[in-house]
């Protein structure tokens, strides 16, 4: 059955969809939406970087010649060390501003927090540490935990420097050594250095007028204060049984925690902007004979296996979950022999639209307040915004101590105990910001947060204003000895599961820097016709979709609605989220070809081995 637009669903009335998202994304798409407040440097608003977690110690500066300085001791820099261990690289040190390792997961400890993608393949290194995660979706302390052993097994934790953030990362071409300068006074100086500074490691505080006469208590999800609330994050939040407490956000972060805090607080106070589109979770114990099932290999199988779903390959789906449902038919529309380009967007629209109107009438299942299930339902396409997963976060709309308070403009101020909100004043003790982080495609000399200077005194930060210039995303011109860990909007890949892309950047840098060993390298940089030949290569196969995510609410994934400013610069390797799998092919190529090609070598004094 047609509809009048010609579409073959029976709801699926184009036009009347398209006015509908239309309406609701232009309630959102208003001046100032993305102001943030700068932390570097704010001394109003310090507190909320402030760590938590561990007691800051003081300990004296060191100053040491070291192999491999690596900046960031998340599940990147880690898997870097532990790759380093095993290649015989010994002389590693992390550095981390945080007190241990686990990056995101050493700082985000709210309740609830758990990873939506799969543990099995979202926890790195599982069959060296010959270990198996509990449920399929983990918590956040045993991800945490996970990276602690990874760092102990690897013996990176005595020499690691936490608390400790870099100030500069010099090149000292006379030595050909990085200089490395900390917060904590230390010089390091170090051959290689790794830049694993993490995608989500600035916490994103909104910059609302009033925030600074604020009189309560506020935080940030990223730095959970349980002194204040009481529990744990698994347990009840016995300081909030008299508060009333806000969360600002609804995204990853907030749904996440939204249900423990109305269990513990006297009342709950949840401000929207924009709903997410929440599907099923479905997380369960590991199954017993798990393990017994798996073959060795099975980890880096499944991880490639689901990453293939994802492009849209026809192969079995292993994991089976809401991100090869949703995420991958909408990422790869299917093309039926003979349609049209028009037939074919259409279609595509129409599957968008049959997975939005799921997630919309889960809602309605749910939420038992009518007003409520309509201020949840998220009228855009699935692929505008980062999907979310959760089972216990509908629910908690039913309860009586909890008010959701729509304002698709934002809020209006702060006020000393509350908040304004479409001209309403709401009054609390406590209010949590859920308002996430700068974009995981934010610039590395930003998230990177201290000067990286190269030869010549070239500044990162200079060399990349109109974009970055890479070999392989890892490796520029002008910054001899340095890698970088793929990110996203630096000419690598992207992937759902961003563990395997960390996995496969921290393999190749680890075995680059044993092979620039073994043939007695120096230095290393690249030249100025492989990094004009590798970024002409991104350019080119970059794919303006700013037509699609034009319409689209605004988001990080539409740069906040202004699309056509995304820099095809950022693009990936292979175009639209990255040919993984070419990426992967061609970093092999370029390791089994053994003469580094693309670099310019200097050797070092000592006597080349015999071969
Ligand atoms: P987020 O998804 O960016 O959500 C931030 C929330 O704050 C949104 O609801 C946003 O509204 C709201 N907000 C921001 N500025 C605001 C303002 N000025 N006024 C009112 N509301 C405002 O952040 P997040 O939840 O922390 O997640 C960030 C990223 O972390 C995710 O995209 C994901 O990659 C990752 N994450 C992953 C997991 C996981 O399970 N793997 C869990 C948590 C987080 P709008 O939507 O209108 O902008």
């Amino acid at each position: 059955m047609n509809s009048p637009n010609g579409s073959s669903h029976p709801h699926f009335n184009p036009d009347a969809v398209h006015a509908k998202y239309r309406e609701e994304r232009d309630k959102r798409l208003l001046p100032g939406r993305a102001a943030t407040r700068d932390l570097t440097g704010d001394n109003l608003f310090a507190k909320y970087r402030e760590d938590p977690f561990t007691p800051f110690v003081h300990r004296d500066p060191i100053s040491e010649e070291i192999d491999v300085a690596v900046v960031g001791a998340g599940i990147a820099g880690t898997v870097v060390g532990a790759q380093l261990h095993k290649a015989g690289i010994t002389g590693v040190r992390l550095i981390d501003q945080a007190g241990g390792v686990g990056g995101t997961w050493y700082w985000n400890r709210y309740p609830g927090v758990m990873c939506d993608v799969e543990s099995y393949i979202y926890m790195p290194m599982l069959e060296d540490l010959d270990y198996v995660p509990t449920r399929k979706y983990a918590f956040g302390d045993e991800i945490r935990e996970h990276i602690e052993r990874i760092a102990q097994k690897y013996d990176l934790l005595t020499g690691a420097l936490f608390h400790t953030g870099v100030q500069t990362s010099e090149w000292d071409e006379e030595s050909a050594r990085w200089t490395i300068r900390t917060d904590r006074g230390d010089v390091i100086r170090a051959r290689f250095v790794v830049m694993a500074v993490g995608i989500l490691n600035l916490i994103k505080l909104p910059d609302i007028p009033g925030m600074e006469v604020f009189k309560g208590k506020s935080f940030h999800t990223g730095r959970w204060d349980y002194e204040y609330t009481g529990g744990d994050m698994h347990s009840r939040m016995d300081k909030l049984a008299d508060k009333a407490v806000a969360i600002m956000g609804t995204g990853a972060s907030a749904i996440q925690c939204i249900q423990p805090l109305a269990q513990s607080a006297k009342h709950l106070y949840v401000f929207q902007r924009t709903p997410s589109a929440v599907g099923e979770r479905n997380n369960h114990p590991t199954p017993p004979d798990f393990i017994d099932r798996c073959k060795p290999g099975w980890q880096r199988e499944r991880m490639y296996n689901f990453h293939r779903v994802l492009d849209g390959q026809d192969v079995d789906d292993l994991v089976g979950d809401g991100w090869t449902r949703f995420e991958a038919r909408v990422w790869n529309p299917r093309r039926e022999p003979g349609a049209t380009m028009e037939e074919f967007i259409l279609r595509a629209e129409q599957e968008d639209f049959e997975i939005m109107e799921e997630h919309r009438r889960r809602i309605d299942e749910t939420v038992t307040n009518p007003r409520y299930a309509e201020i949840l339902k998220p009228y855009y396409r699935y692929l505008c915004k980062r999907p979310c997963f959760h089972d216990e976060y509908l629910p908690a709309y039913n309860l009586p101590n909890v008010t959701l308070v729509d304002c698709p403009a934002g809020i209006d101020r702060v006020t000393e105990w509350g908040l304004i909100c479409n001209g309403e004043d709401y009054e609390f003790d406590c209010l949590i910001y859920a308002t996430g982080f700068e974009a995981e495609a934010t610039p590395l000399p930003r998230r990177a947060g201290h000067e990286i200077i190269g030869r010549d005194g070239l500044r990162l930060a200079d060399k990349w204003a109109g974009g970055p210039n890479t070999l392989h995303g890892m490796m520029t011109r002008g910054f001899p000895n340095l890698f970088m860990v793929p990110a996203p909007g630096q000419q690598g890949v992207i992937s759902v599961n961003f563990t395997l892309v960390n996995c496969e950047g921290a393999e190749h840098i680890a075995a680059t820097i044993k092979l620039l060993d073994e043939r007695r390298v120096r230095s290393f940089d690249v030249t100025a016709e492989a990094e004009e030949e590798y970024v002409a290569g991104i350019v080119g196969a970059y794919t303006d979709t700013s037509a699609v995510m034009e319409a689209c609410t605004p988001s990080r994934l539409n740069n906040e609605g202004n699309p056509k400013a995304t820099n095809p610069r950022g693009g990936s390797y292979g175009g639209g989220r990255g040919d993984l799998f070419g990426w992967i092919e061609l970093l092999t190529r370029w390791r089994e070809a053994g003469d580094f090609p693309g670099l310019e070598i200097t050797q070092d004094a000592r006597a080349a081995p015999t071969p």
